[in-house]
């Protein structure tokens, strides 16, 4: 007999890999905050006992949802200005309202807030894009969530730097901060092409290669964006990327609205990753990502919320199932994105695109135990005939009922055990009176 942490005695085991597998009956063993088996519940209770044993025989265990891009702290601008095109709405109301009222204790409780709401609904990681990245960094540490953190850069001051070299310096700062941490990791996050100067895009190239780093970027988000870089520059922006050496396995290429049939095959070639935000573009009215195209291309897709000031909210449960909707909508073809498809994006796509997934992203023995376990047993998801259908366009986050990150049990039937709800509420209300004399 082996001991193990916790046992979790599930009606189904959902791993995503191999993307088609459901595995009924199953039980998964957890020590040290590792997987370290799954199998028949039978096979579980021969060799392994623990103390903490969870009997989950109407729920379906998936792996921990991958937020692939947010930007957490602007969980304090929901509803702060909505129904406008993105420049209207970046220019005229959420940059002058961060410039006003962005800080250290701004993003430590948006972020804290961020990190509530996305534990609930099953997010295990997040990949941020922010300013004060090390506030993030702290608030995701409390929280018990695993998160990206983006060491941002833009072309001009910002309340987190002023000038190129402080961006660098201070990004740099949080990546030593928090190197070998077991839940907090860090990329570059250069803002978008038209917001970084090409000397920076250049040394985030070089850096990113030396530090061994992601890149994530917003990219080709709106017609807008591209034309504008066409009429200026006499080029599209992923073109100038690919000229400053940014286009290889480290990219994240946020949104990606507007690709031709060529860029599609230059994404493919390079290895880069997509991250599809399906409600922010929605919202927003930017485009829509081809994402059919570029899943036949073999590009690896993951999918993010974008931050609560444009979706609103960190649902990634929703968020699968617009994408899953819109994927087929835009390749007018309802065989386009099947569930698997949208879970493995939320998922084991996401790790791929954070350079995480020998870590997380699938439920299989050595991984992290980062864990999500949804209660299937519900008027909204029965009768059930197959559990990834009823998880990605059925199931709501209210029937996330637990949750666990390496191991450690965040959400417990439903509730937070590293966080004070009532604490985050009061907090969220006192930024909301501050940012309104801005917005
Ligand atoms: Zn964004």
């Amino acid at each position: 007999m082996q001991r193990a942490d916790t046992l979790i005695h599930a009606g189904w085991v959902i791993p995503v890999e191999p993307r088609d597998a459901v595995l009924e009956g199953h039980s998964v063993a957890v020590r040290n905050g590792r997987i370290e088996a799954v199998a028949p519940r039978g096979e579980i209770e021969a060799d392994w006992e623990a103390d903490a044993v969870h009997e989950l025989g109407g729920h379906a265990v998936i792996p921990g949802l991958v937020n692939a891009h947010t930007h957490a702290a602007m969980s304090l601008m929901r509803g702060l200005a909505d129904d406008l095109p993105l420049m209207t709405w970046l220019k005229e109301h959420i940059w002058p309202a961060e410039g006003a009222n962005v800080s250290h204790a701004f993003v430590d409780d948006g972020t804290r807030l961020a990190a509530a709401e996305m534990l609930r609904s099953g997010t295990t990681c997040f990949n941020d894009m922010y300013l004060f990245p090390d506030a993030a960094g702290a608030a995701a540490e409390a929280a018990g969530i695993r998160a990206s953190l983006g060491m941002i850069v833009f072309g001009f001051p910002t309340p987190w730097a002023s000038t190129a070299d402080e961006y660098f310096e201070r990004g740099i700062a949080v990546h030593d901060r928090f190197r070998e941490h077991p839940l907090v990791s860090t990329a570059f996050s250069p803002h978008a092409p038209y917001t970084v100067p090409d000397e920076s895009l250049a040394r985030i190239a070089t850096l990113a290669e030396e530090l061994d780093v992601p890149v994530h970027i917003h990219l080709h988000e709106t017609a807008h964006e591209v034309n504008e870089a066409v009429e200026q520059e006499g080029r599209r922006p992923l073109e100038r990327l690919a000229s400053l050496g940014l286009v290889g396995p480290r990219l994240q290429a946020v949104h990606a609205t507007q690709l031709t049939e060529e860029e599609i095959q230059r994404l493919a070639e390079n290895g880069a990753s997509v991250v599809h935000c399906p409600q922010s573009n929605l919202k927003l009215a930017s485009g829509f990502c081809p994402v059919a195209a570029l899943a036949e291309a073999g590009v690896n897709l993951a999918l993010g919320t974008d931050g609560a000031a444009s979706n609103n909210d960190l649902d990634m449960l929703a968020e699968m199932q617009s994408a899953a909707l819109l994927g087929k909508a835009v390749a007018g073809e309802p065989a386009a994105l099947p569930a698997e498809a949208a879970l493995e994006m939320a998922t084991l796509g996401g790790a791929r695109a954070l350079g995480l997934d020998d870590r997380i992203g699938s439920v299989v023995a050595g991984k992290a135990a980062d864990l999500v376990a949804i209660d299937l047993n519900r008027v909204a998801t029965r009768p059930l005939s197959h559990p990834v259908s009823q998880i990605v366009y059925a199931a709501g986050r209210e029937q996330v009922t637990d949750v666990w990150v390496a191991g450690r049990h965040t959400v417990s039937g439903g509730r937070l055990t590293t966080m004070d709800e009532a604490d985050l509420l009061e907090r969220a209300d006192g930024w909301r009176d501050k940012l309104s004399a801005n917005a």
